[in-house]
């Protein structure tokens, strides 16, 4: 692991402690170039698989949701605590039903109706790459029908 101010790889560890709300350890690291100071998350490792489109499989990673999630989640109203707190219900999820193999679509049904409860900007960006709207009018036509009242204005979504 490298400091991310500076690159220098010597780091030592201030802080350990079980991040039990997200399924991870979280880890006070501080930089013994610098001197700066950041946290890490180390996920636990969890025998699940994801069945992808092209029909191979991967080990379902909780770290690879949350990337996802926060890729989603720029520029909208969810944080980052936010977005490691749904990935870890979304983890959870799946564990309390036991499933080995989940399908990526399946997930991403999942991710959304998370986000959706969450935040609609966030839950349009996500549904965007993954469900892959047919063209640009459905996209619209599901921005208008999720939208709340007070949200249309400040994202000038006109009524046709
Ligand atoms: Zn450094």
């Amino acid at each position: 692991m490298k400091c991310p101010f500076c690159s220098h790889e010597e780091l030592k560890v201030t802080d350990s402690r079980n991040a039990s709300e997200i399924n991870a350890v979280r880890r006070r690291r501080e930089c013994l170039k610098c001197q700066r100071r950041f946290t890490t998350f180390e996920s636990i490792d969890l025998t699940m698989q994801v069945k992808k489109r092209d029909g191979t499989y991967e080990d379902f990673q909780q770290d690879k949701l949350t990337r996802g999630l926060e890729f989603a989640c720029r520029h909208t109203k969810i944080s980052h605590d936010q977005v490691r707190k749904i990935a870890y219900e979304i983890t959870n999820q799946l564990i309390e039903k036991q499933v080995r193999v989940v399908e990526s679509q399946e997930l991403g049904e999942i991710v959304m109706g998370h986000l959706q409860k969450a935040d609609m900007i966030a839950y349009i960006r996500f549904a965007c790459v993954y469900r892959r709207f047919k063209d640009i009018d459905e996209l619209m036509e599901a921005i208008r029908c999720n939208t709340p009242k007070n949200e249309e204005d400040r994202y000038a979504i006109k009524e046709k």
